[in-house]
């Protein structure tokens, strides 16, 4: 996902640093890259025009004509209007004043609605709610079952409905709604009916779902695969019934990214969340901010602090932010994190989080497998503790005994310090600097 966005987007601004000067010129140049790059994403053609102004304007400003690192200036104003584009503020889940809470999520079959169901359940259960999982759909009786098994595999509640009650759909919802107060479920997330295509039939049932049950969010589920097409049915739902909220799946899969840049701008709605695996924990809270990072090879650093904390110790991770922002970052803690991510199993996962930029790139593209990671915690176990702290010591001799011990051969001992310094260096940068100065 993004990844031949990202590499275009990086050449456009290579190319904007080898000119040194930005001029209206070269900006054109420049602009033209990136529409191009953008376009070839599918994004939407209107988003991107209005994008391109948005950012000439503000690149050929007075600023950044006179300021000394132009391409560093134009790089801040795309990942900014990026971050806009894809929402600006990250936007919480509304819950209702008095539960339940109700959640009706809607989208086309083959979207990912019903998987979405659960995942959000399993998420809103992870910040200690009591869900209740229903699945309404008038004329496919069967599509409660699949809901039913979700539900049960994640040990959530899940509210059945006989196909008699089915006849009268406005007692069933009512029926459904005490049933949620007086058990004091919230939310209540509605899983409804999915067409091949938005139809008038669809909409109509989706209206009296609203109506009766009003619920405090109306969520579109939509397949980023499907790029446009996503865009557009979110906009026919948009227009007939009216929505709150998006939720994006499939974003681990191939998709090039234009429906998360334009489904924002088209439908007015936040991303909430996006799922990026079929697995019911492969759900993440989507931060417009990190994902325009992202998109641009600064990486991820928040979310990849997250992950570990999820999995770690707190503390441990706080101070591992703490030793980046104070650049205290020493070969120890590199060790550590080392052991942790293999812990944590999935490296190119992990990896995915990290800024894409120099030897980064090689380190989660192709050099990276458990062994390598065993390798390297291997030399630096082989290391003293002041080596660890001051990796300046390690002089030819040193490196050599370091190769002895560890029974790696010295390259590799060159290779880790070399790494290591280059990550030193990345974690100076401003950028970096500024997406952690919101931890403690
Ligand atoms: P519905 O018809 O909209 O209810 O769609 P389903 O929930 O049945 O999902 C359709 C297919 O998409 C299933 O095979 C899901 O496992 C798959 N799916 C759902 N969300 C994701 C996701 O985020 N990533 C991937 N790779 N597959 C997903």
């Amino acid at each position: 996902m993004f990844d031949q966005l990202s590499g275009r987007l990086e050449k456009m601004m290579k190319f904007l640093r080898g000119e040194g000067k930005v001029t209206e010129k070269n900006m054109t140049e420049a602009l033209k890259m990136m529409r191009l790059a953008l376009l070839e994403a599918d994004v939407n053609y209107k988003v991107v025009k209005e994008f391109e102004a948005r950012i000439r304007e503000k690149a050929l400003g007075e600023e950044v004509l006179r300021s000394l690192t132009p391409a560093q200036q134009v790089l801040k104003i795309v990942r900014d209007e990026l971050t806009g584009i894809l929402g600006g503020q990250q936007k919480a889940l509304i819950f209702a004043g008095s539960p339940p809470s109700i959640f009706m999520l809607v989208g086309l079959q083959g979207s990912g609605k019903t998987t979405t169901c659960g995942k959000l359940a399993r998420w809103v259960a992870g910040i200690g709610k009591n869900p209740l999982l229903v699945s309404f759909d008038l004329k496919r009786l069967a599509a409660q079952a699949q809901l039913k098994t979700i539900a049960a595999s994640l040990g959530v509640s899940f509210y059945e409905m006989t196909p008699d009650e089915m006849a009268s759909p406005r007692d069933a919802l009512k029926e459904l709604m005490i049933f949620a107060r007086n058990r004091a479920f919230d939310p209540l997330i509605v899983d409804t009916a999915g067409r091949l295509h938005v139809d008038e039939d669809l909409m109509e049932e989706l209206r009296l779902v609203k109506d009766i049950l009003k619920p405090v969010e109306t969520i579109y589920v939509g397949d980023a695969m499907t790029g446009q097409d996503a865009v557009r049915s979110a906009q026919a739902f948009e227009e007939k019934i009216g929505l709150t909220s998006v939720i994006l799946t499939k974003l681990d899969g191939d998709a090039r990214g234009g429906a998360a840049l334009s489904i924002v701008s088209v439908t007015g709605k936040p991303i909430k969340f996006v799922g990026v695996g079929e697995k019911p924990d492969k759900f993440d809270v989507f931060h417009p901010d990190r994902m325009a990072s992202r998109i641009l090879g600064m990486g991820d650093i928040l979310t990849l602090i997250e992950k570990a904390e999820e999995e770690a110790d707190t503390d441990e991770a706080q101070e591992l932010a703490r030793k980046i922002r104070k650049q205290e970052f020493t070969l120890e803690d590199f060790r550590k994190q080392l052991v942790q991510l293999k812990k944590m199993g999935s490296v190119s996962g992990i990896l995915g989080h990290l800024p894409q930029v120099g030897p980064l790139k090689n380190l989660a593209k192709a050099e990276v497998d458990d062994s390598k990671i065993a390798h390297f915690v291997a030399i630096i176990n082989s290391m003293t503790s002041r080596e660890r702290e001051n990796p300046k010591l390690l002089n030819g001799s040193r490196r050599l005994r370091i190769a002895k011990g560890s029974g790696r051969p010295v390259h590799e001992v060159n290779q880790l310090v070399k790494q290591f310094q280059d990550m030193q260096k990345m974690m100076k940068k401003p950028q970096l600097q500024k997406m952690l100065g919101g931890l403690k």
